[in-house]
């Protein structure tokens, strides 16, 4: 069953329910005042002011008086996008070394487990660490790390809210379903099962006895976790990876920290957003037009003044916390929500259809549209869960497929 099929069927269900009494109609005319009361939306834009990187000054002076810090870079479940983005910071990367070691860093520096399990608890001064926890080697080195560290970032998407590899929670039969299908029903690995294994397919096992002794590989969890699910986490940098712009700001505050002792954000800080939705700062013009029929990016000649919206191109921009400077949404692409939703909002899916929802033509004066012909369009988008979770799953109050029984 689809996804807006099940809403068919609650529809039907509920018209089959005995009649309760009528709740007590508002008076139409009252509706429409408090319609005319609210806002106007913004008829469209005429200036467009991105958000700003910090300010980094000239290139940092020698090692700061007290020493030079400690950071590590820790890479989890993710796709290593939210690593190389480190070297957005450009020429300032190289000066990273003038005031911190950097005693772990897997992409680019040798320091290895041992070395962290070593130091004392709170010697290093912040982790950095993108990934979401899909398996035993996340939670113990994202737990190791915390011990190590007096400060914790959860560094991009993945980590703050799940990305991607949470969408992995949508897998009925959770770990064992997928292993079962990478190791033995590709393509690929079929072809190698049946050429090599033909009698009982060779999967990978989490502990092996061999002569040097016992080799163990991570246990793969059912249930794929954000970081502050497995540990406490201090700041927040959303993004899938992070911009530039975030990463100035959280350079600036570890500078201004260790050189200046100024005051770190407040715990629990997200860094390099804004207090509103995307649409704030996207350069397109809105006019808030009535959805019909939905299209693809590359259905359409997409106008480049117009807001995607209005073209019938989903977006899930006015679900989205500003900040990435509509990097998406300036080249013609949807944005699809990798920052999270804005501060106050916990379920990002269901905000962003609440807002392609108010743009149905289902009103008294303009209703084009019956609830039924709102599913057939809906029905159009072909993977809703992957559309409005491709990137908050983790974070999600729907935390796994469930299979209707008949
Ligand atoms: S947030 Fe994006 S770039 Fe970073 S690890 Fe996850 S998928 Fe990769
Ligand atoms: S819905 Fe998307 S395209 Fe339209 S203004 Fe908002 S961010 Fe821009
Ligand atoms: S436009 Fe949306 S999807 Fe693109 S970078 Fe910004 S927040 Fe992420």
């Amino acid at each position: 069953m689809g996804f807006f099929d099940f809403f068919k069927k609650k529809k039907k269900a509920k018209a089959d329910e005995p009649k309760a009494a009528p709740a007590k109609e508002q008076p139409k005319a009252a509706a429409k005042a408090e319609a005319a009361a609210a806002p106007a939306p913004a008829a469209g834009k005429t200036g467009f002011t991105p958000y700003p990187a910090a300010d980094l000054g000239e290139l940092l002076p020698p090692a700061p008086a007290g020493g030079k810090i400690k950071i590590a870079i820790y890479w989890t479940a993710g796709c290593g996008g939210c690593d190389v983005s480190i070297l957005d910071t450009n020429e300032r990367v190289l000066t990273i070394a003038q005031f911190a070691d950097i005693v772990m860093w897997p992409v680019a520096t040798d320091g290895k487990e041992k070395d962290i399990e070593a130091l004392d608890d709170g010697a290093i001064t912040v982790s950095l660490i993108n990934g979401a926890i899909r398996n035993s080697e996340n939670e113990h080195m994202a737990k190791l790390l915390r011990k190590k560290s007096v400060l914790v970032v959860a560094y991009g998407t993945c980590a703050m809210f799940g990305g991607s590899p949470a969408l992995a929670n949508l897998v009925p039969g959770g770990a064992s379903e997928i292993l079962d299908y990478v190791y033995t029903k590709t393509p690929s690995s079929a072809a190698f099962q049946e050429r090599y294994h033909k009698d009982a397919a060779v999967v990978p096992k989490t502990v092996i006895e061999v002569p040097e002794g016992t080799l163990t590989l991570p246990v793969v969890y059912d249930t794929v976790k954000t970081l502050d699910q497995v540990i406490d986490v201090d700041y927040y940098i959303p993004g899938c990876p992070p911009q530039q712009e975030s990463i100035s700001h959280l350079l600036k505050a570890v500078v201004d920290f260790v050189y200046n002792g100024v005051a770190l954000p407040p715990k629990g800080a997200e860094i390099g957003v804004t207090e509103k939705c995307l649409c704030d700062e996207c350069p397109r013009t809105k006019e808030y037009a009535r959805i019909t029929k939905i299209y693809e990016p590359y259905q359409v000649n997409v106008d480049p003044e117009k807001c995607l919206m209005d073209q019938g191109i989903l977006c899930l921009g006015p679900a989205t916390v500003g900040g990435c400077n509509a990097k998406c949404t300036k080249v013609g692409q949807p944005c699809r929500g990798c920052y999270g939703p804005t501060r106050l909002v916990q379920e990002h899916g269901a905000s962003a259809l609440t807002a392609i929802a108010s743009l149905f033509p289902v009103l008294d004066d303009d209703p084009t549209c019956d609830e039924d012909q709102i599913i057939e369009i809906m029905k159009t988008v072909k993977d809703p869960l992957g559309y409005f979770y491709a990137y908050t799953l983790g974070k999600s109050l729907i935390k796994r497929t469930v299979v209707e029984e008949n």
